[in-house]
């Protein structure tokens, strides 16, 4: 069953076509690639699914509803979270507080929880359901590190932490693994596989083809704001016009 559905979608920069027409579907409970050459339209493709683009032309479906247009927080409301590099406000805080900061609302009252003592029942929970992603995470043992002490991969992962800490149905990612030993990077994509398992979708633009190809279960190939290629990782790795986009530089 579809999750999410792009039809025609478009956005024009000063008359470049980042992006030209776009049709992808992504089902639920997998992990859907997207690659391409640098400027193919990777990334506006994906800040424009979340709302901090607004598209020329074309329609956004989620869960079968119209979110064409609509402001990252209404897209966020609707369960698509899209992943940011940790700011440098956030690396002076804790692993647990990061978590906790990403609970919009509540996040900051529990922060002045942890700094003076007092619990209410509601902050509680919040720090439980903290650490059964961090558990979920293997970083639970770095939860009162700051997060500028972490490694890059550490970080990605908390990053992700945040993101399942507001309950989402489509986590959206641009690059995750960029910078992260091989080993971790493994780590992370066989957590993301995990998660799918736990009704969470993923849609996942990547440069590092040798590490997430054998995790994907759907891949699209963007050149020049289109899509030039779609399916089954081997499939796509076979089409001769994704090796000559590859090869011929765009
Ligand atoms: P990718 O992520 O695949 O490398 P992008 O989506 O970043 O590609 O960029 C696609 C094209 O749109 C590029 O030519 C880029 O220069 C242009 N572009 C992206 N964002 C903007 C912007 N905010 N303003 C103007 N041009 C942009
Ligand atoms: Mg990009």
């Amino acid at each position: 069953m579809k999750i999410l559905e792009t039809r025609n979608l478009s956005k024009f920069f000063d008359g470049l076509k980042a992006l030209n027409g776009v049709n992808i579907e992504v089902d639920k409970r997998t992990l859907t690639l997207i690659i391409g050459p640098n400027g193919s339209g990777k990334s506006t493709f994906i800040n424009t699914i979340c709302g901090f683009y607004k598209p020329d032309g074309g329609k956004v479906y989620f869960e079968g509803k119209d979110v064409t247009g609509l402001p990252p927080n209404k897209i966020y409301e609707h369960g698509i979270v899209r992943t940011f590099q940790t700011p440098q406000p956030l690396k002076k805080l804790t692993v647990l507080e990061n978590l906790l900061v990403a609970e919009r609302h509540v996040g900051e009252n529990v922060l002045n929880a942890l700094r003076y003592g007092k619990w209410l029942g509601q902050e509680e929970e919040l720090v439980e359901k903290a650490f059964r992603i961090l558990e979920f995470l293997k970083i639970d043992h770095l939860w009162d590190r700051e997060s500028y002490k972490l490694s890059g991969g550490q970080l990605k992962l908390v990053e992700v932490g945040r993101a399942l800490m507001t309950n989402p149905k489509l986590i959206v990612m641009d690059e995750p693994i960029a910078g992260v030993a091989p080993a971790l990077a493994h780590d992370i994509f066989r957590t993301f596989i995990d998660l799918t398992n736990k009704e969470i979708t993923f849609l996942i633009v990547e440069h590092r083809l040798d590490i997430v190809m054998s995790y994907v279960d759907y891949v699209y190939v963007m050149a020049n704001g289109r899509v030039i290629s779609q399916g089954k990782p081997e499939e796509v790795m076979n089409d001769p016009k994704v090796v000559e986009v590859y090869m011929g530089g765009g």
